[in-house]
């Protein structure tokens, strides 16, 4: 008995000296752990164009735990900054980990107030829990404890947090601002960044393992307005044959109507085939083969728009607008806004005429509003993806990686589009309803997953350095 209490307390005090020796991050002198860092984050609100106070706490963490900050804009709506092992005057190969300071609105249904940052059975709640201050504080985390490493000091990288401003509102402040007047310096070799959680917690159905994806491209937003004028007599009384609203609603009817194809590529495909690895018999062998499969396929993807949006080109109608408010008068004008998101390689000039051919009015004029520029996907065979999917499997020993595509943007997609290597992953297990608190209520993180996550980081920074 004696001996096992021995063990016990001897156990418990190498456990606790990992513990007291790394799990914690210094504020105002004092050891904080990692979960009442990003507690004390969550309570600065920094809805999107007003980062500055929660840009200067974190900031000034980074600073006291030993990074070299470099400031690029310190105003609400610009406040962006690295924080680095080096000073960026080195200029080594830099891995960049990118995050951002500003998060959504807070949801008033939420079960604690957003910036609360309760902690309650064992989890971290309030806006930006998740998206993006706990991603950031895993990110931080990682290169802190790299920092204290004895890697560090000889280390053929740079490594940095770089926290911008306003990726929820995409202004002109944030990640776009750092990118046209900072890249040299910064010197990115690679970027990480907010991206996909453990996979099959997310989609139905049984899988022999876990999931992790990589996103490695993103679909490009290519926003349309289309306006239609035609003058007519104003009074609702009469109908005239052709009349603005009429000609629009037919012609957009006829747009949102007819399906959108099915594109299949490497990374979609790819997809399938790694989904397939898990199923059996009939169904392993039509998602093993899905171009031979693509009629028995395509209708099953269509029924789900979330996957579904990884294989075309989406078309959503979001907005119809006059500015009529009577009645009984007739607009001779009508506008339309139309978000589509195109494959990485669209070319958006086919595009565009497949849109104009199926509106099949002439006289509806078409203004592009938003053209991402076209972006290769990152590539899977360098140091830094394979490092990064080592780390995820050596952590979590069952589970598989795969690259994927987000259907959405992000900024990385912006390092992506100067051709820099980018990829997306919070590699952590998250629950349905915590992926679903993220820009909703009860936005909230596992204290494990925070520590899950960095450990992650800190390896993949381990792997690359001892990479030959
Ligand atoms: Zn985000």
């Amino acid at each position: 008995m004696k001996k096992i209490t021995f063990l016990i307390i001897f156990l418990h005090g190498i456990i606790y000296c990992q513990y007291a020796e790394i799990n914690y991050l210094k504020v105002n002198g004092e050891n904080i752990s990692l979960e009442n860092v990003l507690q004390k984050y969550i309570q600065v609100p920094s809805v999107s164009g007003n980062e500055k106070v929660a840009g200067d706490y974190i900031k000034s963490v980074c600073r006291e735990n030993g990074l070299i900050i470099t400031e690029f804009g310190n105003k609400n709506g610009m406040y962006n900054f690295a924080a680095s092992i080096f000073p960026l005057s080195a200029n080594k190969p830099n891995i960049i980990f990118l995050n951002h300071i500003d998060v959504v609105h807070e949801n008033n249904d939420s079960k604690f107030e957003a910036y609360s940052g309760k902690i309650i059975n064992g989890e971290v709640y309030g806006r930006g829990a998740i998206d993006n201050k706990g991603a950031a504080i895993m990110q931080l985390f990682s290169i802190v404890k790299y920092l204290n490493s004895p890697n560090s000091k000889n280390s053929k990288h740079n490594i940095t947090f770089l926290s911008v401003s306003c990726e929820e509102s995409q202004c002109d402040g944030g990640v776009k601002y750092v990118i046209d007047n900072y890249l040299d310096q910064l010197n990115p070799v690679v970027v990480i960044g907010e991206g996909p959680s453990e996979l099959t917690s997310l989609i139905e159905g049984e899988f022999k393992h876990p999931i992790f994806g990589i996103s490695l491209a993103h679909k490009r937003a290519f926003w349309l307005n289309l306006e239609l004028s035609i003058n007519t007599s104003g009074h609702g009384s009469i109908t005239p044959l052709e009349y603005a609203n009429k000609e629009m609603v037919t012609a957009l009817n006829k747009l949102v109507k007819k399906k959108n194809k099915t594109i299949f590529n490497e990374l979609n495909t790819s997809f399938l085939k790694t989904l397939g690895t898990h199923k059996k018999g009939f169904e392993k062998m039509i998602l093993k083969n899905p171009k031979l499969f693509k009629p028995i396929l395509v209708p099953q993807l269509r029924k789900q728009p979330e996957l579904f949006a990884l294989f075309s080109n989406t078309i959503t109608l979001t907005n119809i607008y006059t500015d009529n408010h009577s009645y009984n008068k007739i607009p001779t004008k009508i506008g339309a806004y139309l978000d589509c998101r195109l494959l990485p390689l669209t070319n958006e000039l086919d595009f565009l005429n497949e849109i104009k051919k199926r509106l099949k009015n002439d006289s509806i004029k078409i203004t592009v509003v938003e053209n991402m520029p076209k972006t290769k996907p990152s590539i899977t065979n360098n140091i830094y993806y394979k490092n990064l999917s080592k780390a995820i499997e050596e952590k979590y020993p069952t589970s598989k990686v795969m690259p994927i595509m987000l259907p959405n943007i992000n900024d990385l997609g912006a390092f992506r589009a100067k051709g820099i290597p980018a990829y997306a992953s919070i590699p952590v297990y998250l629950s349905r309803d915590q992926v679903e608190g993220i820009h909703n209520k009860n936005e909230s993180i596992s204290i494990s997953s925070i520590y899950d996550g960095a450990e992650v980081y800190f390896d993949f920074l381990i792997k690359i350095e001892n990479d030959k």
